[in-house]
């Protein structure tokens, strides 16, 4: 859709990311990868994502979702594109956030590319140690449901240039639609909640979040492929 619609004066313009989630990270052969090496080839496809670490529905073996998610990074640092994260935890635990912060500062800090954490569910800790990394927080429509009161006071102290929402479509639609299937409209719902939060307007939160994403993602690129230049790894 992205390639189809790209340059077309009358279509909206639609941006991409590509990734391996880490449910599927099994499926991350050499073959995969370098697929994933030439869509990013493709200037309509901003960022690396979703990648990251999942331990609470462990689809793929967590030493090979680690293996993913580590190729990934080097695949995205090469093409020089922002990491969209991917993480969730055993229940009860931090694990997986454990784990995809220590990777994200040893393999990931040092590139300057930044990212974002998606759908963020943690605790202020994590949201801190990946904005040290250069990430931005992106909260979703559970924002607004009466449980989430802890995410809420995360998105309370996240410095406003650091912020993002997102849809997480077709899931995670926001109150009053909660159960329905989301879309990108319900997301002013996010944005007011977001806005009640920090005492300012939607309009305010839609004008900064735009403007963290637009600094995030349009840069320049790299346009050799990574598979040509990196031994065959
Ligand atoms: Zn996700």
């Amino acid at each position: 859709m992205s390639q189809s619609y790209a340059g077309k004066a009358e279509r909206p313009r639609i941006l991409a990311t590509a990734g391996i989630h880490p449910h599927e990270a099994q499926l991350a052969n050499p073959a995969a990868l370098e697929k994933l090496d030439d869509l990013l080839a493709n200037p309509e496809v901003l960022a690396v994502g979703e990648i990251g670490l999942d331990y609470y529905y462990d689809h793929s073996p967590r030493e090979q979702q680690k293996q993913a998610f580590a190729q990934q990074m080097e695949i995205a640092r090469h093409r020089q594109r922002p990491i969209i994260i991917h993480c969730r935890p055993s229940e009860g635990s931090n694990n997986a956030w454990d784990d995809t912060l220590e990777m994200i500062e040893s393999n990931w800090a040092g590139t300057s590319l930044g990212g974002i954490l998606h759908c963020f569910t943690g605790e202020w800790e994590h949201a801190r140690r990946a904005m040290d990394c250069g990430f931005l927080i992106s909260f979703a429509g559970n924002i607004t449901f009466p449980k989430a009161e802890p995410i809420r006071q995360v998105a309370a102290r996240v410095p406003l240039n650091s912020m993002l929402i997102e849809t997480d479509a077709p899931f995670l639609a926001p109150v009053p639609y909660r159960g329905k299937r989301n879309e990108p409209a319900m997301m002013v719902e996010t944005a007011r909640k977001l806005a009640e939060v920090r005492g300012t307007t939607a309009d305010a939160i839609a004008a900064l979040t735009t403007a963290n994403f637009e600094r995030l993602c349009l840069r320049t690129r790299n346009t050799t492929r990574y598979t040509d230049v990196s031994d065959g790894n």
